[in-house]
């Protein structure tokens, strides 16, 4: 492609993607293809011959697109977001344009640098302590990595890196209703899922302090080693809550690293009257919050605080002559900074959309989200058909038919999941679910990006309306 044909071919592309987002409401939410269908339609081997764009577009639409769900559609109401925005697809154009590796200094300084401006505007934005530094990984699972890492070569001297584990006995905690990634990072350091403590949860399904407390204290006089407490500033099944400062006080007094996964709920922080959350940050060693999820910005883009600089890159830092530079005093070197060495210059998304919307607005979308959810919650609550999961948190509102008359546990969940997948069906909303206390529990996450307070409502009628269905 020659640079006048992908002009032509560019500029197409851009008028689909308006088109797309224009029509966006027209496709079902949730993709309808069943396993394998999509793999059916493709060949098997790779062309021998260059083929035409126009063609490829055309199969992209037929084979392509009903195998997506618009996760961009402001009717996706599952899990988080994924959120993308306009800014941030021009931005990522951009990036891909200039196929930077941010690795270290020299081989981007504008990447680098960009990086330390936007990430310390993040901090100033969310209110998290000047005294963190950033850094941008891909997912929140590696920069829970990350900090399980760090953790892990703070409390042996750095010595696991050097001769690997030499005992069993180092312990990571975290509440029952933390996410899998935790699971995933306990294994793939070397603890072991045996390391892995999941305390128990009150009423609101948030960690009990007292209970993390007691496990410590137990492990020491087992001999064993506390490491790292990771707790949730909103979990992925109903956004809990773990109080911050109770678990940051314990975590201090027992020399433990404390990590803070707000994956989702972290860009909440925007707004000023949800900054009693973070009550405690000061005292965390790491932090971490999605803007793929709720920042408008298109994944991969997660936003890592952490304390102890130090620690971190001692952690990761590796020297080989061949990335030596004249500069590696004077500046970052972000390959030291977690475990990619090839960095995708991602802080340049979030310049754009930052600067795009500006705070203000940023602030404004996620308010407007966190009311409409408040809203939608008070007439569920108010609707006998329905239980309300409460506290309900900031954009998710969890809620199940209330099935009076149906004893049986089994029998309420699979109504409930049939509840959920006639609402799918129709295509005209996607909702998820989770489990609370063993009760299978639909998930509406209001937070996308282009979500209006039309949308929610119209979601609102169609799932009472699929209720009465189910209840009739
Ligand atoms: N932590 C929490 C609380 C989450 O909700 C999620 C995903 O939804 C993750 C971590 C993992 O996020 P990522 O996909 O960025 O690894």
């Amino acid at each position: 492609m020659n640079i006048e044909e992908f002009r032509k071919h560019g500029h197409e592309l851009i008028d689909w993607i308006c088109e797309y987002y224009k029509g966006i409401e027209n496709f079902p939410v949730k993709s309808r293809v069943q396993p394998g269908e999509i793999k059916s339609w493709l060949p098997k081997s790779p062309p021998e011959s260059g083929e035409d764009f126009k063609q490829i577009m055309s199969d992209f639409e037929e084979k392509i697109l009903p195998g997506i769900t618009h996760w961009q559609s402001p009717n996706f109401f599952a899990y988080f977001p994924a959120n993308s925005s306009r800014p941030s697809v021009l931005a990522e154009l951009l990036t891909a344009t200039l196929g930077v590796q941010g690795m270290v200094w020299e081989t981007s300084p504008a990447a680098t640098e960009m990086e330390e401006v936007v990430m310390n505007w993040l901090k100033e934005m969310t209110g998290l302590p000047s005294s963190f530094h950033g850094v941008i990984q891909d997912t929140a699972s590696t920069a829970t990595l990350v900090a399980i890492l760090s953790a892990r070569e703070r409390i042996t001297e750095f010595q696991v890196n050097q001769i690997g584990f030499l005992t069993n006995k180092y312990r990571i905690y975290c509440s029952e209703e933390a996410h899998s990634s935790i699971d995933k990072a306990a294994k793939i350091a070397g603890f072991g899922k045996q390391a892995l403590t999941k305390i128990e949860t009150d009423e609101a399904l948030r960690m009990i302090p007292e209970k993390l407390e007691e496990a410590i204290k137990n492990d020491i006089y087992e001999g064993l080693i506390p490491t790292c407490v990771v707790s949730a500033i909103g979990t992925t099944g109903t956004v809990a809550i773990d109080p911050l400062q109770e678990i940051a006080t314990i975590c201090k007094r027992y020399k433990v690293w404390h990590h803070v996964d707000a994956a989702y709920a972290g860009s909440a922080m925007v707004l000023e009257e949800n900054r009693k959350y973070l009550q405690g940050i000061e005292e965390a060693d790491s932090f971490v919050f999605n803007p793929h999820k709720w920042m408008f910005t298109n994944f991969d883009c997660s936003a890592y605080f952490v304390k102890d600089r130090d620690s971190l890159v001692k952690t990761f830092e590796i020297m080989p002559e061949y990335l030596k530079t004249g500069r590696d005093e004077q500046v970052n070197n972000y390959r030291d900074w977690g475990i990619q060495l090839g960095r995708r210059f991602r802080a340049l998304k979030l310049w754009f959309v930052i600067r795009t919307f500006g705070v203000e607005d940023i602030k404004e979308k996620i308010r407007n989200h966190i009311s409409w959810a408040g809203e939608l919650a008070g007439e569920i609550r108010k609707d006998k058909s329905f239980i309300l999961h409460e506290p309900q948190n900031l954009g998710l509102i969890c809620f199940r038919l209330a099935l009076p008359g149906i004893e049986n546990l089994e029998e309420r969940n699979k109504i409930n999941m049939e509840f959920l997948d006639s609402i799918n069906k129709t295509g005209k909303a996607y909702l998820s679910h989770t489990k609370v206390k063993e009760e299978f529990t639909l998930r509406m996450s209001v937070s996308q990006t282009d979500v209006t307070r039309d949308h929610v409502f119209k979601t609102w009628e169609l799932i009472k309306q699929m209720a009465g269905q189910i209840n009739a």
